[in-house]
């Protein structure tokens, strides 16, 4: 499942093709995905130019030139693929069309955005851009980890008084935007923080640690995958999900990374998840 800096990396790829770029033709080829899509969404994405891509937590959010907003969630298994761009970055012409092609924007400059989803968990929304906010899926996320809300007083505040283990409270999308799994595990390996330690047994100091730790975690995911967008063009033209190297993240079994370690990667369950640690360097 796409985290945030796969979110971002698609958001990074998709830019240059449809940023202050006009959508000609927006094809919805059934009503639904995870929910029905709104009310006429090809007659009001048809025609209209994008000004602005942006993102929050795990959304992509495309403003558009007549004051709607067309929200993209990509699900467990949603893909955005690239073809056709006119100029010249891309080899190959469009791809013959595919099964679970759900959605598909014809640029005005030629190039193609393809939305393609098999199991169908992503969706999509059109709202009113000032009120976009508030906007169901939007309104109860708390702040962007790599935003200025996301400071040591925040999640000390919202740590607070709380007993369960700290990788759930991470997984909390109101406590923290964004993070799933693979970056929380990431995170609690970097800061030295067993993923079962209960957040009230860890010390206001480590808590603190933790936010420079995840915007770190994060910023370097986000590095790898724009250095895997100057290569997807000679690929498939599908962006987002690029090689990255985890210290501990699907790593059972195999050594640890951490410096003078001789122990090798555990994993626990935790919430019903994979958790991935070291029983020495964290604590
Ligand atoms: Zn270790």
């Amino acid at each position: 499942m796409p985290e945030l800096p796969e979110v971002e990396t698609v958001r990074a790829g998709l830019a240059p093709v449809m940023e202050n770029e006009v959508i000609a033709e927006a094809k919805v080829n059934r009503p639904d995905l995870r929910w029905p899509f709104p009310e006429r969404m090809a007659e009001r994405l048809t025609g209209a130019r994008v000004l602005r891509l942006r993102r929050r937590s795990k959304y992509i959010l495309a403003d558009l030139d007549t004051g709607e907003t067309l929200l993209i969630h990509l699900g467990m298994s949603g893909r955005m693929l690239v073809s056709g761009d006119p100029l010249g970055r891309f080899v190959h012409d469009h791809p013959a069309p595919e099964k679970h092609d759900h959605v598909v924007f014809e640029m005005a400059s030629g190039a193609r955005v393809t939305f393609n989803d098999p199991r169908r968990f992503g969706a999509m929304d059109l709202m009113l851009t000032a009120t976009a906010e508030a906007h169901p899926l939007l309104a109860a996320i708390g702040p962007e980890p790599l935003g200025n809300e996301f400071s040591e007083s925040h999640l000390i505040a919202a740590l607070k008084g709380r007993s369960m283990p700290i990788k759930t409270a991470l997984l909390d999308q109101k406590i923290v935007a964004g993070l799933g799994n693979i970056y929380v595990c990431e995170a609690l390996f970097r800061a030295g923080i067993l993923p079962s330690r209960r957040v009230n047994r860890i010390s206001e100091k480590r808590i603190a640690a933790l936010v420079p730790i995840i915007r770190q975690v994060l910023t370097d995911a986000i590095a790898a995958g724009g250095s895997s967008l100057k290569d997807f063009r000679q690929a498939d033209g599908e962006l987002g999900y690029f090689q990255h190297s985890f210290d501990v993240y699907g790593r059972e079994g195999q050594p640890c990374r951490g410096e003078g370690c001789a122990n090798e990667v555990h994993r626990i369950v935790i919430s019903g998840r994979s958790s991935f640690y070291c029983p020495s360097c964290q604590r």
